[in-house]
């Protein structure tokens, strides 16, 4: 009997898994299944909000594109995994696996702070940034014919909220006030003293408001108060200050780490051989590894090559990152890349962001294509 491969989550771990298993092993079954209809470029969300890319270009939609690979696709969203049965509960249906991969991501962080979800625009689909797009386009409408700029506020300086606050600032072009509330001492906590002078540089001089130690208590309809009792008033509030690993890993019955995320070992493997588990929600006990999209990739294709080594009873690999350099964008035509300690600023990196989203996707699309050789291997 072929085995039955589940892939939970068909975004950047998840679809990389679901086309390399394919690649290695023509003859074993693979269901995605997925709660979207689409996958997401996600590393391009930003971009939405200010109309510099569409929703058709950096979206795959999975039905199609998994057909070509005869993998079944399920719209379908996971509300359980029972390990010991090697079973997935759907809302509507329950599937019996060999191997499953959970690959479902994380959810917004709001680190418990009261009305942050109630009162803020999180960025985490397309469907985010169509709505934050609309609800500043309205502002700037709605505010033609007074002085005032209208402000926008962006919890949290860490790559999406920087990235969030270049993009707003060509978008609303004089006509809106961005501030940028970070809860440390610094922009991009944890970044090179390099890196940050040189966001910090380019973000000032675009006109954004930067504001470290901005601790948020508590946020409101058009407001967020500070913890040493500052108000800060807002036309609109993006929520940018983090994830956490999607609370579907409490319904694993697998082992977690304090934040939720499920714990694998070096093959990625959960406390059940049989379940693997990538991405940002999982946990790499033994070598943790960021919440990226580089980081799921390279996992998806270490979890493709694992499940194919147990089923024709062949020798897995172990995890080890390789050095994607890192791009990040401050709106047109600015942006900075990182790979190990050499950091590059300027319109080239810009340029080389595109590439990568257009190469991702494009690779993607046409999986047989070539090129994806080439460039992935
Ligand atoms: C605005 C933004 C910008 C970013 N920029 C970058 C960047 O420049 N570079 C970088 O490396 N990373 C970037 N990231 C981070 C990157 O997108 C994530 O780390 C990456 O998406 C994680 O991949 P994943 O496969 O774990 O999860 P995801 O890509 O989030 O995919 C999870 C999938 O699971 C599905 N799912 C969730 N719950 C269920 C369920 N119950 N049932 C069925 N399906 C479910 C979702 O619909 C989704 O398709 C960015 C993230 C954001 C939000």
């Amino acid at each position: 009997m072929t085995d039955r491969v589940i892939i939970a989550g068909a975004g950047f771990g998840g679809l990389e898994t679901a086309l390399r298993l394919r690649e290695k092993n023509k003859k074993v079954e693979i269901i995605v299944i997925d709660k979207k209809s689409f996958f997401t470029y996600k590393a391009s969300l930003h971009k939405l909000i200010s109309g510099r890319s569409k929703k058709k270009r950096i979206t795959i939609e999975l039905e199609e594109l998994l057909a070509k690979h005869r993998i079944k696709f399920y719209n379908d969203e996971v509300i359980q995994v029972k390990p010991l049965e090697k079973a997935v509960l759907t809302l509507s249906r329950k599937i019996n696996f060999d191997y499953i991969v959970l690959s479902f991501g994380g959810v917004t962080n709001y680190f418990g702070v009261e009305g942050a979800k109630e009162n803020s625009f999180e960025l985490k689909e397309v469907l985010d940034s169509m709505k934050i797009k609309k609800h500043v386009m309205e502002e700037v409408e709605k505010a033609k014919y007074y002085t005032d700029r209208i402000k926008i506020i962006i919890c949290g300086a860490g790559l999406t909220g920087v990235e969030t606050a270049g993009e707003l600032v060509d978008m609303t072009k004089g006509k809106a006030k961005i501030i940028l509330a970070e809860a440390n001492s610094t922009i991009m906590p944890g970044f090179d003293k390099k890196v940050i002078e040189y966001a910090e540089k380019v973000l000032k001089k675009k006109g954004v408001t930067i504001i470290n130690n901005a601790h948020i208590k508590r946020a409101e309809k058009g407001k967020i108060t500070l913890k040493d009792g500052t108000e800060m008033y807002s036309n609109v509030m993006v929520w940018c200050c983090g994830i956490k690993p999607n609370p579907l890993t409490h319904k694993t019955g697998l082992r977690t780490n304090d934040r939720g995320a499920i714990m694998v070992n070096e093959y990625l493997q959960t406390s059940h051989p049989h379940i693997y588990a990538i991405g940002d929600c999982a946990y790499l006990y033994k070598n943790p590894q960021p919440t990226t999209a580089l980081i799921a990739i390279q996992e998806g294709k270490v979890t493709a090559h694992n499940i194919n080594a147990d089923i024709t009873k062949g020798e897995k690999k172990s995890f080890n990152a390789e050095d994607w350099p890192y791009v990040i964008t401050f709106g047109k035509g600015k942006a900075i890349m990182i790979k190990k300690k050499s950091v590059k600023t300027g319109l080239i990196p810009a340029i080389i962001k595109r590439f990568i989203e257009k190469n991702y996707l494009f690779t993607r699309k046409h999986w047989r294509w070539p090129i994806n050789k080439m460039v992935l291997e």
